[in-house]
Formats: C-alpha cells, structure tokens, sequence
C-alpha cells in the first residue's frame, strides 16, 4: 500500500514477492526512516487460519510510526493485509505442531531528497515466511548476557517503537553475547543503568514462586511493549497470581536467584512465546543454572498461550482473528 501527502493511502496490491525498486536518495536509506511488525498465523485442528492479537500490532505500528514521522496505517488495512496474504496459498499456513505463518509488515518512508525531515511519501508491505516450531527439540533453558557497554534505547528516543534503528543499535551486543555462549542479550536501563529494559528481542519476566508473584520492567517509555508481554500478565492475572509491573533491578535478580526467592526467569516474545532462562551472565559474574529444567509455571503459562493461539482451549479474552473465510 502507498502513502502520499496529498493523497493519503492508496494501490493497495498483491504482488509476486520479490525486490523494491528504490531511488538512491529515499529516506529509508539515509535517515533510518523504517518500522515493522512481527505477527504469526496458526492453523487450527478443522482447518481454519487465525491470527493472535492483529489490533495490538497495528496500533503499535501506528505509535512507532508516529514517533518515526511516518503516516499511520489505518488498522483495518493493516488486518485485510494480512487477510489478503493469508488467500493467496493456504498452504503456506502449515498444520505441523507450532508451526506457523510469519508475517512481517514493515513501512519505509521512499521519497527521494536529501533534506533532512520526514518523508512525503511512504509505502507499507507485508511479506510472510513459514516457521516452524521455534523448539525443535522441546523448550531448552537458554543463556543471556548483560550488556553493560551497550543500552538499546535511549531517554526520550525511540526504544518504545518498533523500528529498524533499534535493532541496528542492538548488533554489535547481540554478537557479543553470542561470543559469550549466550543467546540474547539483556539491556538496562539507558539513564541510571541499572534496572532491567528487555532483550535484544524480548520482554523479560522474574517468577517468585512462594508468594506466587509475577514481575516484569514497568513500561519506561523506552522498552519495546511487547504483545506477548501484555497477554501474559493478563493469564496470570486470570489465575490469581500476583502481577507486578516496576522497576526491577539487576541486583535484585542475582540476590533472588541466588537466594531461592526468585523461581523462574523467562523472556517472551511472538517468535518463541515464552524461553525460559535458566542463566544470567555478565562481566566476572553468573548467576543460575543453565541445566535445570524450565519452571513449572513458564511452561505452563507458554502451554495456555500457545493453547489459545492454535486453537485447544476457548479464547475467552477474544483475542483471535479469523484470517481465511
Ligand atoms: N522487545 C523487543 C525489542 C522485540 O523485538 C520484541 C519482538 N517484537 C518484543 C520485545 C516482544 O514483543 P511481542 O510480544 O509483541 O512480539
């Protein structure tokens, strides 16, 4: 779909995929002018296609666009997008256990100038890959590192948007962490440096398994607001457990892990759902033990949202799309 000033959104089209004709000078490539969206489809036992959510992400396009001086994407458009896609070959929607459609919608602003302002024209696609199970071989506890050289946002930029510049922010400690046998990498706060933000490419969440609470980093403004994150609390909610969204510092998850009190740490996000961590290493320290098995209730809680999504428990919250038919 394009976008211009004077005419707004308009041509919307399915098109063979295959690559953009871009001018040398369109802001995309010189401004960092981008935003995206991650959002899966799941096919359900009689056959039917749903999506989790697609309101949530089109909102969150909208706020990352505002911040990233790109127009808004009416969200009915952003839904029949995916709509549209999903018609073109049912069979990219797999029926094998976990696997899914992924869908990745992204807008560029592509006017071509060399001024620095916001584009006057934008283009929004959508381009999907089939996933499949992100376990292949059954949910396994991962290692992060903490990044003290490194924040991946920072006061009053753009951490709470879902743009490409965050993630080019995030590489180089993402390769580092990967030096150091970890998976991901935890980000703290960019101003004090010393509360917990999220993962290179997920939310984060401290179970304290005595007084059945559930903590998370509060919204700072600079972490992503993560889908999955959102759904979560709101499960736990559901089954009576405590919710706790505050700052949380990086002592406080050694001196829990370390003393018991904290239970369970897991990540989540739309392509994993929920990773249990099963440590924490930084600069001359590590905590927790990458052997244990995932904790009861990150399993359990990855078990109900994943059993929502495809389709084997009632979706009571409402939160499922119907994408074909
Ligand atoms: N934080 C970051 C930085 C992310 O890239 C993602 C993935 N979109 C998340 C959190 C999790 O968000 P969601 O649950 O909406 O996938």
């Amino acid at each position: 779909v394009r976008w211009d000033k004077d005419t707004g959104w308009h041509d919307a089209a399915v098109t063979p995929y295959g690559p953009i004709a871009l001018d040398p000078a369109a802001a995309v490539l010189h401004y960092g002018q981008e935003i995206f969206e991650g959002i899966k489809a799941y096919r359900h036992a009689d056959g039917s296609i749903w999506t989790f959510r697609p309101e949530a992400n089109g909102a969150r396009l909208q706020r990352s666009a505002r911040r990233l001086a790109l127009p808004e994407l009416p969200v009915d458009i952003f839904v029949e997008s995916l709509k549209q896609i999903t018609a073109v070959d049912k069979d990219w929607v797999s029926d094998a256990d976990e696997a899914s459609l992924y869908f990745r919608p992204f807008m560029i602003g592509d006017e071509a100038f060399l001024g620095v302002r916001g584009a006057h024209k934008a283009s929004f696609y959508v381009i999907a890959s089939p996933a499949g199970p992100y376990f292949a071989k059954g949910v396994a506890p991962v290692a992060i590192w903490l990044s003290t050289d490194y924040a991946r946002a920072a006061k009053g930029g753009t951490g709470a948007a879902k743009c490409g510049g965050n993630y080019a922010a995030s590489l180089l400690p993402q390769q580092q962490a990967q030096a150091q046998g970890c998976s991901q990498v935890l980000f703290l706060d960019p101003v004090e440096g010393k509360y917990l933000e999220e993962l290179g490419g997920m939310n984060v969440f401290l179970v304290y398994g005595k007084t059945n609470t559930l903590v998370t980093p509060a919204l700072s403004g600079s972490i992503l607001e993560g889908i999955t994150r959102e759904s979560l609390l709101q499960l736990a909610r559901d089954r009576g457990m405590t919710v706790e969204e505050r700052k949380v510092t990086i002592d406080e998850w050694k001196q829990g892990v370390s003393s018991g009190e904290i239970t369970e740490v897991f990540a989540c996000g739309t392509a994993a759902v929920i990773t249990p961590i099963g440590q924490l290493k930084g600069e001359g320290f590590s905590v927790g033990d990458l052997s244990a098995p995932a904790g009861e209730v990150t399993m359990s809680l990855r078990k109900e949202l994943t059993d929502i999504q495809y389709g084997r428990q009632p979706d009571r919250h409402g939160w499922l799309v119907r994408l074909d038919g």
